[in-house]
């Protein structure tokens, strides 16, 4: 593998390696994915709420209301994966009260993407094999693969119990937790979700027009595209971290991987598109290292520690030595 590396000034004066030219390396699946073995546990909710999702083109499901919600609830739920689920349990970035972690960890489960545990164990092994043939979804296989034929196909890797353990004993510690993953809860909080957005509505709907009729369409638009809808979009958001980030965009730092900062993803991913900056520097509590690469999640970490439900928040690393060499001095 030839990389190109060149140093170069960032806007806040560290100096950082740039590799312009990571070369492409085909990789094979992992040795313990079984491809014939399809795993219809996640198939069987991934298509079918893809197919119910087509649903928003009849224009009897529009409104903009429901379009609006649909928006921001893209990213209330994003923010459940990535201060969440990702932040939060797989990085330890940082630390809040356990009813908001719990909270967090909710609002995830409403995005239909997997226990806390299994999330973690899956994210935890990307970082550690980050791009080399035991990583669970690296797009150096294919593109399709690590955006979402991952989760598809059997890998005992990611489904062994041994693996759980070892990858995400902390989070099974947590009774809660711990329950997510024995019991059918989570998928029971998608449903319930669901029924809240169709109530919600129904009730709006009712208020408005006083008609059965007029409640039904609110309620169901508003379940179409605040729930399916959004539960798709937010699905590609965070495949296109695995996917797309690991294949287009630029390099502040010449990590071991291919992962990449892509102002798209930063975009809809509440920052979480800024990826090379995070292979960069795991356990930091924000991606934010030039000025242009706004981090949203940072932006809500840095409101929950203004009004005291977030502490021990990590610093990027050149925040941190400027810190140690403050105190050194
Ligand atoms: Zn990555
Ligand atoms: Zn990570």
């Amino acid at each position: 593998m030839s990389t190109t590396l060149e140093k170069s000034k960032v806007s806040n004066g560290r100096t950082a390696n740039v590799s312009k030219n990571y070369e492409y390396h085909p990789l094979e699946v992992p040795t313990t994915v079984d491809r014939k073995r399809l795993l219809w546990i996640y198939a069987a909710p991934i298509v079918g709420i893809h197919l119910l999702a087509l649903l928003a083109f009849v224009p009897y499901f529009f409104s903009w209301t429901s379009v609006i919600v649909m928006l921001v609830s893209i990213e209330i739920y994003g923010l459940g994966i990535s201060l969440g689920y990702h932040r939060l349990l797989a990085h330890k970035s940082l630390k809040v009260p356990k009813w908001l972690e719990h909270g967090f960890a909710m609002f995830a489960a409403c995005s239909l993407q997997d226990t806390p545990a299994k999330w973690v164990a899956n994210h935890r092994m990307h970082h550690i094999f980050s791009d080399e043939r035991e990583d669970p979804h690296s797009p150096m296989v294919t593109f399709i693969w690590s955006h979402f034929e991952w989760l598809l196909k059997y890998n005992s890797a990611t489904r062994s119990l041994t693996n759980l353990q070892k990858y995400s004993r902390d989070i099974l510690e947590d009774p809660f937790y711990m329950k997510m993953e024995k019991t059918q809860i989570w998928p029971l909080i998608y449903v319930l979700h669901g029924i809240a957005y169709f109530v919600v509505g129904y009730g709006i709907g009712y208020w408005n027009t006083g008609t059965s009729a007029g409640a039904l369409q609110s309620g169901s638009s508003l379940f179409v595209w605040g729930v399916l809808v959004r539960t798709v979009v937010n699905w590609h958001v965070t495949w296109s971290v695995n996917s797309l980030t690991h294949l287009f965009g630029y390099r502040n730092y010449d990590t071991t991987d291919n992962s990449r900062n892509n102002w798209l993803v930063g975009l809809f991913a509440v920052g979480e598109g800024w990826h090379n900056n995070h292979h960069a520097d795991p356990a930091s509590a924000s991606v934010w290292h030039r000025w242009w690469e706004v981090d949203l999640t940072y932006i809500v970490i840095r409101g929950l520690k203004g009004v005291g439900l977030a502490w021990d928040v990590i610093e990027p690393r050149h925040k941190r030595s400027a810190v140690r060499q403050s105190a050194n001095q």
